[in-house]
């Protein structure tokens, strides 16, 4: 795991070539014909495309029409007489995922199985056959639905007696270089970026919790903890400077922020090792995020803990997460 590049497919003759799972070759490769009907009913069938339509001017049901003028080549048609808007067509896109863009229905399926199997941008482009900077779009996309997933399932760590493991890395951004620029214009300095994670040592393999953070002081680290790791759980961190006013910030000394959350001094034999190797397992994937502006970089972590959690069955799981947000 700790050598896998996230822009280079390991197997370099995909999608010919044997993906660790069948996924593929069962439940996509069938829908990447010419003919775009295998897709269309397959999208239908899991909820992300509409079954039925209604017309929004008599509210009848539509029919579902032939239409060679549209992209997918079907639509839906108003079929009632008095209808001011009798024989107009709407799109069968309408409401779902795919309802603002130009791609195929067959090169968004495609890209979607490609981004769960955490094959990289420059990589799926070429499988997929479409401009790199619609893949950086679509790639943009599916990270909106996991913060999205996120936002409605917030991820909570530890639990009673559970050891969780925090600490703060810093992550270091390229300078950014700019074409035509004179040999002797000065570099600008190397930004840190630091990134706070938590991890729950109870679940295998470790899932945990990151965020970009703007400062490293209590007031921003604390409401993070109180919002990710749940009450009664140990929390073990190698840095204590952030941490031990926890009484103050409350403004209240006999009161702590969260008096169900117990620190335990490192020097005591508590180590964030497992936190140390959660960042490893992330690191190659974190190297993407190098040159991306620091507002990009919280959904690029949002993606890491998405596929944390959901990387057996990552194409399905990811199908149900755009089906709950763009219900039909
Ligand atoms: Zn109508």
């Amino acid at each position: 795991m700790a050598d896998h590049k996230t822009d280079d497919h390991p197997d370099g003759n995909y999608p010919c070539g044997m993906m660790p799972d069948n996924t593929f070759q069962t439940d996509v490769l069938p829908l990447l014909c010419e003919n775009p009907l295998p897709v269309i009913n397959w999208l239908k069938q899991h909820g992300l495309l509409k079954h039925e339509m209604h017309c929004q001017s008599c509210h009848n049901r539509m029919n579902w029409t032939k239409h060679s003028r549209s992209k997918d080549g079907f639509a839906w048609k108003c079929q009632t007489r008095y209808c001011k808007k009798y024989k107009f067509t709407a799109t069968i896109r309408t409401g779902s995922f795919f309802s603002k863009s130009h791609v195929t229905l067959q090169k968004w399926v495609h890209a979607i199985y490609l981004w769960s199997e955490r094959v990289g941008e420059r990589t799926a482009t070429r499988h997929v056959n479409i401009s790199e900077k619609t893949m950086i779009d679509c790639y943009s996309f599916f990270r909106e639905v996991c913060s999205k997933h996120f936002q409605a399932n917030p991820i909570q760590l530890g639990g009673l007696g559970i050891i969780v493991e925090i600490e703060e890395s810093c992550f270091t951004q390229k300078p950014k270089h700019h074409r035509g620029q004179a040999p002797h214009t000065p570099v600008p300095p190397i930004s840190p970026v630091w990134v706070f994670s938590i991890t729950d040592t109870s679940t295998k393999p470790t899932t945990g919790y990151m965020e970009v953070v703007q400062s490293r002081d209590a007031a921003t680290l604390l409401p993070i903890i109180q919002a990710v790791i749940q009450p009664g759980s140990i929390i073990y961190c190698d840095e204590w400077r952030a941490y031990c006013n926890l009484q103050d910030l409350s403004g209240d000394t006999n009161k702590p922020v969260n008096s169900s959350i117990n620190f335990v001094d490192p020097h005591c034999g508590a180590h964030t090792r497992t936190v140390e190797s959660y960042w490893n397992r992330h690191k190659s994937h974190i190297k993407t995020m190098r040159g991306c502006k620091r507002d990009f970089m919280n959904s690029y972590l949002t993606e890491f803990m998405w596929h944390d959690r959901y990387s057996d069955n990552a194409f399905e799981n990811f199908c149900k997460h755009i089906a709950l947000q763009y219900p039909m």
